[in-house]
């Protein structure tokens, strides 16, 4: 699993970050659409969601799952929009951060690595301890679960116990994903309680959340 980084230099700060990243026009040339680095950060938060790459549509509204996935991760983390666009309560790290362009053979083309190289490590050290990532799809578990990550996403998924307490992996909730979700239905048995639960707790331990009930 990736291991914390710790550089010799005193790492980043968040705000000092977050411009330089949607100022990053690194590997534009490569990008159908241009470059919009699509990102939800902040030091406050301690729950992440490590997704992939946008799609057209959060490339067009800048809002990271502003569609039907988006849809399909809140309810499987039991949040609404109001607290999933809380950059105080939830961070929203996808593997690249533009928009890749579409493959030949359907679906997008995978995260430019370049984000990874350039931001992740710089990211991931620059904001605290996490108490968990949701790591979703193949892209995000082959980077945060390194080599622990199975040779499936179904089996890294059905391993999801082992990578507790910091890592919980899950599917793409792409609608694409539709029919594995039918054909794997441990996962919104299982794994979705489970993550509801996790989600709800940290969201319940965060300082906002107690404040906002008056405590
Ligand atoms: S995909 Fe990443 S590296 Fe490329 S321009 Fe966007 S932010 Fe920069």
């Amino acid at each position: 699993m990736r291991s914390n980084h710790v550089s010799e230099d005193k790492p980043e700060k968040i705000a000092d970050l977050l411009p330089k990243i949607r100022a990053c026009r690194a590997c534009e040339a490569f990008l159908p659409l241009g470059a919009r680095p699509v990102i939800q950060a902040s030091g406050r938060a301690r729950l992440v969601v490590a997704g992939q790459a946008p799609g057209t549509r959060v490339h067009a509204s800048g809002i990271p799952f502003d569609d039907p996935s988006g849809d399909r991760l809140r309810d499987w983390m039991g949040v609404g929009p109001e607290t999933f666009y809380d950059p105080c309560m939830i961070n929203i790290i996808p593997m690249g951060f533009c928009y890749p362009g579409r493959a030949p053979q359907g679906g997008d083309l995978p995260p430019r690595k370049e984000c990874q190289h350039l931001w992740h490590g710089r990211l991931f050290d620059a904001l605290p301890q996490q108490s968990l990532i949701i790591v979703v799809g193949a892209y995000a578990h082959k980077y945060h679960l390194g080599q622990s990550v199975k040779r499936s996403v179904t089996e890294t998924v059905m391993s999801w116990r082992e990578y507790l307490p910091r890592y919980l992996p899950i599917p793409h909730p792409s609608p694409r994903n539709t029919l594995w979700l039918r054909r794997n239905p441990w996962f919104e048995k299982n794994v979705v309680p489970y993550l509801r639960l996790k989600v709800a707790q940290i969201l319940g331990e965060h300082p906002a959340t107690l404040k906002h009930l008056g405590e």
